[in-house]
């Protein structure tokens, strides 16, 4: 032992860390060391040794390193509605079959249960935070708590009643008590969530500008996730729903704008104007046959973009990968320029673009000394990533989340191995099938 060393809690041996920041940098050989918490220093591995004295070493030979990956949208608890109706136009999905199937069985034991199971998933699958939006608040931060899992819980807010809350204002309080609740939950953030222009009124919505303003916190709200929806808004209010957001105040370095599938020139430059934010959400949009959004145009404007599954009833996977890799995909595709996305900047919208969307730029999103340790480690050397010449071309374009070995989330180690180590997997599974049944049955 060297007595000069300083103590570590747990140091990752890498054959490769991909720290996301500064673009483009790859660390062969390196260890990233965790204390409590946080990053305390990423340095060649020969020097680390010498250095610090960990209390654990996980070595990973053939290893890539990245920082956790962020899924800028979803709604958590829909894995319990995972394949029960697809192949459907979004209306006729969301009125004929999601909508009555929530309003029939969404319950708190409901949303913690299929928040659980999506945690599960995501964890997995690399995932070390989510931007949530659905019913019921307070089960989905408990199940993320439960789960070691970073979440930002979005405060939803329609004018539909459902079984959690009757009108905007009762979302509103309901959705308030649980952040003054939980707010110092060390893996806990909020969000404002509007479901969407066309769910909630003029009225409501200059009330959440205002609360967004008043206790600083972003804003997530589906918008121009289909042409139904803004010709719906011409005819309603004249404007398209990204006007009628500016108009109503809405617009800002606050706004998650989801989807943003159908945009037009003037509307991508408001949005780089007032600093706004996309979740992408490449997997959903081509499922609904929603279009696919101008990321291209929208990076170029310089608009951060950071990607999101949706929830499991219009994906079906909640896999980051998959939506790393058909964002550079589709973003050459679209724009008829194969150029479009490199795989380095594709990685940099499922981390750090996303954690600069929720305004968590300065905690996580990449690995830096100093951050809290979100960290998820993917097995190289496996057939389907051999051999590998540039890990980040691997990490984009052939891994999966099944390649996913390790992740840590606020310096804890929830998945070793590939064995989660905050939740039972298999109560987790008997769970889902006891609601597919109740929900089935109906
Ligand atoms: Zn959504």
């Amino acid at each position: 032992m060297n007595l000069q060393a300083s103590p570590a809690d747990t140091i990752i041996e890498a054959r490769w860390v991909i720290p996301v920041e500064p673009a483009h940098a790859l660390l062969t050989d390196h260890s990233v060391v965790i204390v409590g918490d946080r990053i305390a220093a990423i340095l060649p591995t020969a020097e680390a040794r010498i250095r610090y004295t960990p209390r654990s070493r996980v070595e990973l030979p053939a290893h890539a390193v990245i920082p956790g990956l962020i899924n800028l949208h979803t709604h958590a608890a829909m894995t319990l509605m995972r394949g029960l109706a697809d192949d459907l136009a979004l209306m006729d999905w969301l009125n004929h079959h999601i909508w009555p199937a929530e309003f029939k069985h969404v319950s708190e034991p409901y949303v913690y249960d299929g928040t659980r199971l999506a945690c599960a998933e995501m964890l997995r699958g690399g995932a070390t935070c989510f931007n949530d939006m659905y019913f019921f608040p307070q089960a989905t931060a408990r199940a993320a708590r439960a789960a070691g899992m970073r979440a930002a819980v979005g405060l939803i807010v329609t004018e539909f009643p459902s079984p959690y809350a009757s009108d905007a204002q009762d979302y509103l309080s309901k959705g308030f008590a649980v952040r003054d609740e939980m707010r110092n939950e060390p893996l806990l953030s909020f969000c404002l969530a509007p479901h969407a222009p066309y769910t909630v009124s003029d009225q409501s919505l200059r009330q959440i500008a205002t609360y967004a303003s008043e206790l600083d916190l972003p804003v997530h709200i589906h918008v121009h996730e289909t042409l139904a929806e803004i010709e719906q808004s011409l005819k309603s209010y004249r404007v398209r729903p990204v006007r009628r957001l500016a108009d109503l105040g809405l617009l800002g370095p606050g706004l998650i704008a989801v989807h943003a599938v159908h945009l037009d020139e003037a509307e991508v430059a408001l949005f780089a104007q007032q600093g706004c934010h996309v979740a992408h959400c490449p997997s959903s949009n081509l499922k609904l046959a929603s279009g696919m959004a101008p990321v291209r145009a929208l990076l170029e404007a310089r608009v951060n973009v950071g990607l999101g599954t949706d929830g499991a009833a219009s994906n079906n996977r909640l896999d980051l990968f998959a939506e790393i890799r058909l964002a550079a995909l589709l973003a050459k595709a679209s724009s008829g320029d194969p150029t479009a996305v490199p795989a380095w900047q594709a990685l940099e919208m499922g981390t750090l673009c996303a954690a600069r969307a929720l305004g968590l730029e300065d905690r996580i999103g990449s690995l830096k000394a100093g951050k809290f340790a979100d960290i998820t480690a993917v097995r190289l050397d496996e057939i389907e990533t051999s051999p590998c010449y540039d890990p980040h071309s691997h990490l984009v374009y052939a891994s999966g989340r099944e390649h996913v070995s390790h992740v840590w989330v606020n310096g804890r180690l929830v998945l070793d191995d590939r064995r989660l180590t905050t939740m039972d997997t298999h109560e987790i599974t008997v769970r889902a099938a006891y609601w597919r049944d109740r929900i089935g049955a109906s």
